[in-house]
């Protein structure tokens, strides 16, 4: 037998292995249901039992119907399915005949597509990057309309505009102008870009491809142009269609002119072969680029010329009002308790992207069904976001009681210069329960969302943070590495002051940014200065430091029975929230009054 007859017998073999597995695995195999379906199961307590194996859970539900999921985290759903007292048994992930086979699988096509492509190669010509470009399957009907995007009022009338052109593109045409070939949406992660895309496509009925940037990179040059020639001519005979890219920056990244290594070449290929597609399809034609990137910065100026993505719709994180109507989005599908207010929920909630806020519903509602509630409640939402943003309660955790005042002390310390000190955010919890890694925390709540800070705000948000240490020092008496992020907050918060904002007058009003990278105005460009400047800056900053503190330790010093108050009753309820604290405040102020009244009255005697 030849080299090649058998590898097709070998491939022959494979082929009806892997059919009689299937028919196999259909046969034997229970419903396979997605873990989104069968966390909605959980929560709706509608599984009896359990059988968890490696990460596959089989089980049956409540009319006795059997199942089968893949859960990508058992541990974190063990105390969930615990509470709702679900039998689970567990059996090791072990290697039977089906599991060896399924585990030689990879291998065998593996050694199948070698033999395909030393076939290729022998004929003399690889086919190999157009062989991979099938995977350009377009969604026919995404199912998301503009309902499922909240809070993008802005970029809306923009984006109906483009869903327009491409239900009517003659319409367009005919008053002589022409639809839109690429729309870039910048903005950060979890912002609602793909959504966004998708929701276009499907307003218009139009098919949907997706892929994300790197996709097109591959190990060899070449590939990745071709797979974008490829795409063009798939797309244009499906026209008028969306194309999705995401993370365009993957190819679209500045062009570096030059030092060309192996990857840099084959993206410089890919970038260039976009280009050409961009400029080579008439409008007409009706397939828009929807780009997203979250790096609108190192983007290669070529991208955004007129043709190409010359519309660009920045796409920030939502403010309080559109948190409210992103979470009146994904609340729709969870019974929420009457009187729950969403509006408190979306203003505790500052900085939270659209993708985050996704998520604090759905770990509330896990939170709920945890406690065997029949709606989630508001503290369901605060439990979530602490969750989220800290890590959970480390309620068990053994804390000796020196470590326990500290922690009171420390705490108090930040929540009491918050709440004496003007300018400052509210305080809206402290509390001594171990979280994550941290000991202890407090929380301060803004009203609204600020978009601009005045330099008195900055200074006692350094004093607030410094407020841990200082506390620490004066009933202490020593310091102790619970202070460090907090340290390092204030150190940001100084330098930022004096290095981009230009409140320091020793400095003056000049800019001296680092290059940090990240989403837009965060600074990417860099002045160059010199050595004597440098120390000057360092001065600076350290100035400003030890003024803080300074300022903070007598602050605390005069205000040293609040202090004592608040952390005894920290030390007594583990947590005292925004009102509590607020009584805590009253009784001091109270007695410091009638303590001074005293004073005067001893004062003259009559
Ligand atoms: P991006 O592409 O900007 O990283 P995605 O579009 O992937 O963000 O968002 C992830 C998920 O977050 C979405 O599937 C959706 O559930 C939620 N989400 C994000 N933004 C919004 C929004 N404006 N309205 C409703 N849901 C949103
Ligand atoms: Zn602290």
């Amino acid at each position: 037998m030849s080299q090649i007859q058998t590898g097709l017998l070998i491939l022959l073999l494979t082929f009806l292995g892997v059919v009689s597995y299937n028919v196999y695995l259909r046969e034997t195999t229970p419903d396979e249901i997605s873990y989104t379906k069968f966390m909605t199961l959980l929560k709706e307590r509608k599984i009896t039992q359990v059988h968890l194996k490696g990460g596959t859970v089989t089980g049956k539900d409540t009319l006795k119907r059997d199942f089968i999921s893949y859960i990508p985290d058992i541990p974190a759903l063990l105390p969930i399915m615990e509470d709702l007292s679900i039998s689970i048994t567990a059996e090791k992930d072990s290697e039977n005949l089906i599991g060896f086979f399924k585990s030689m699988l990879p291998v065998l096509l593996i050694l199948g597509g070698y033999l395909i492509f030393s076939k290729m190669q022998k004929g003399g010509q690889s086919s190999f990057a157009s062989n991979k470009i099938k995977t350009f399957q377009p969604k026919t009907d995404t199912g998301i309309t503009f309902e499922d995007v909240a809070g993008i009022s802005e970029a809306r009338t923009e984006l109906l505009e483009i869903v327009d052109s491409l239900k009517n593109p003659d319409k367009l045409s005919s008053l002589g102008g022409y639809i839109p070939k690429g729309v870039l949406l910048q903005g950060p992660p979890g912002t609602g870009k793909t959504l966004i895309a998708k929701a276009i496509a499907g307003e218009a009925s139009v098919p949907f491809y997706s892929m994300g940037g790197s996709d097109f990179v591959e190990m060899f040059v070449g590939v990745g142009a071709s797979r974008v020639r490829e795409l063009f001519t798939e797309t244009k005979k499906n026209a008028p269609c969306i194309v999705f890219i995401d993370e365009i920056d993957a190819i679209g990244g500045k062009r570096s002119g030059g030092n060309a290594s192996g990857s840099n070449d084959e993206r410089e290929q890919t970038l260039n072969a976009l280009l050409v597609e961009m400029d080579g399809f008439d409008s007409d034609q009706a397939v828009i680029i929807i780009a997203a990137t979250n790096r609108p910065d190192i983007l290669d100026p070529a991208l955004l010329r007129p043709g190409r993505f010359d519309r660009q719709l920045t796409i920030s994180l939502p403010d309080a009002k559109g948190r409210l109507k992103i979470l009146n989005v994904h609340t729709k599908k969870i019974v929420l308790a009457k009187g729950t207010s969403l509006s408190e929920v979306a203003r505790s909630i500052p900085g939270f992207s659209g993708a985050e806020i996704a998520n604090l519903v759905n770990e509330a509602a896990l939170m709920a069904a945890r406690k065997n509630k029949k709606a989630v409640e508001f503290s369901d939402f605060e439990e979530a976001k602490d969750k989220i943003s800290l890590g959970l309660e480390r309620k068990n955790v053994v804390i000796d009681e020196k470590d326990r005042r500290l922690t009171a002390y420390h705490e108090a310390g930040h929540a009491i210069t918050a709440k004496l000190l003007p300018e400052t955010d509210p305080v809206h919890k402290i509390s001594i329960i171990p979280r994550g890694q941290a000991l202890g925390l407090t929380q301060q709540m803004p009203l609204d969302d600020r978009y601009t800070y005045s330099r008195e705000y900055l200074i006692n948000r350094i004093k607030i943070l410094m407020g841990g240490r200082a506390a620490e020092e004066i009933v202490f008496n020593h310091q102790t590495t619970g202070a460090s992020n907090d340290i390092l907050g204030a150190t940001e918060i100084a330098r930022r002051l004096v290095c981009e904002f230009g409140m320091s007058n020793m400095i003056g009003p000049i800019a001296y940014m680092h290059d940090q990278g990240g989403f837009l105005g965060n600074g990417s460009t860099m002045k160059p200065y010199s050595e004597k400047t440098a120390e000057r800056i360092d001065n600076e900053i350290r100035s400003i430091i030890d003024r803080c503190h300074s300022e903070t330790i007598t602050l605390l010093r005069e205000n040293n029975k609040f202090l004592h108050k608040l952390a005894e009753a920290l030390l007594v309820n583990e947590t005292v929230d925004g009102e509590e604290f607020d009584i805590v405040h009253h009784c001091y102020i109270n007695e410091k009054n009638i303590e001074e009244t005293l004073k005067k009255g001893n004062e003259c005697p009559i």
